[in-house]
């Protein structure tokens, strides 16, 4: 195992230090990719949305916001509006009341009705398919963006949600404290033939193996790479015999 920057034996290294080569990085997605093949069955669009439009606001409604409360939200909305027009035209307290189960409605209708706007004026109210187009519309950050890259246009880039940014941390495909440089890094460090299915490889790999609590470290396929198993993070974390799950 090759580190971008030496680590003294024993001492756990800053993080700016937690980072593998690019030689390593290449070996780990190779594993992952082999032990969690494809994408989830079953897996769509961000939250199952048909277009791009209602893939951002879909991602706007997720926010702070649990699986089936967005759900319930972007259905109720969606049967009153579907386009950035007819969101403009829809009364505010009824967009209100449309997107309550997913919480902080007041803020995300008033996101909603800006970026609708901004998509009209600026776009013509086609989703641009860039990241810079996307980020510079009201109430979309890098996340979202990414995940409409990827998922509704097909991009060859890694969407990256909190389950990814936790292992793609813990492994030392990245070494950052925000989901968003996280992002950064993977985009500049993974190979581009890992950037649309890593998004999945990461996420199955921390549901099944990875988990938050109690990483399942003595049947993982990355642990003679992992570097939160070989800087010491199972015993720091209380773990020494080693769960298997
Ligand atoms: S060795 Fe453990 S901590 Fe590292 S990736 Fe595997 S399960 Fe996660």
């Amino acid at each position: 195992m090759r580190l971008l920057y030496r680590v003294q034996p024993g001492v756990r290294p800053a993080r700016s230090a937690r980072m593998l080569d690019e030689v390593d990085v290449e070996e780990v997605l190779r594993r992952l990719a082999a032990a969690h093949p494809g994408r989830s069955p079953g897996a769509k669009g961000p939250k199952g949305q048909p277009d791009a439009f209602r893939s951002c606001i879909a991602c706007m409604l997720s926010a702070q916001s649990l699986d089936r409360n967005t759900a319930a939200a972007t259905r109720n909305l969606f049967a009153l509006a579907r386009t950035p027009r007819a969101m403009l035209a829809l009364d505010e307290e009824r967009m209100v009341q449309a997107i309550r189960p997913c919480g902080l409605y007041n803020m995300k209708a008033r996101n909603i009705r800006a970026f609708c706007a901004a998509l009209l004026e600026r776009h013509g109210g086609t989703v641009p398919d860039t990241r810079e187009g996307l980020m510079a519309l009201p109430g979309i950050g890098r996340k979202c963006a990414d995940i409409v890259l990827s998922f509704t246009f097909g991009h060859d880039v890694i969407a990256v949600d909190t389950h990814v940014h936790r292992v793609a941390n813990r492994i030392g495909l990245a070494d950052a404290r925000t989901a968003d440089a996280t992002a950064q890094q993977l985009d500049q460090h993974i190979p581009v033939w890992a950037k649309r299915d890593g998004h999945f490889w990461l996420i199955q790999h921390g549901k099944t193996i990875c988990v938050a609590r109690r990483p399942r470290c003595s049947i993982c396929p990355v642990r003679d790479l992992c570097l939160w198993l070989q800087t010491g993070g199972a015993a720091a974390a209380g773990q020494a015999g080693i769960n298997n799950g």
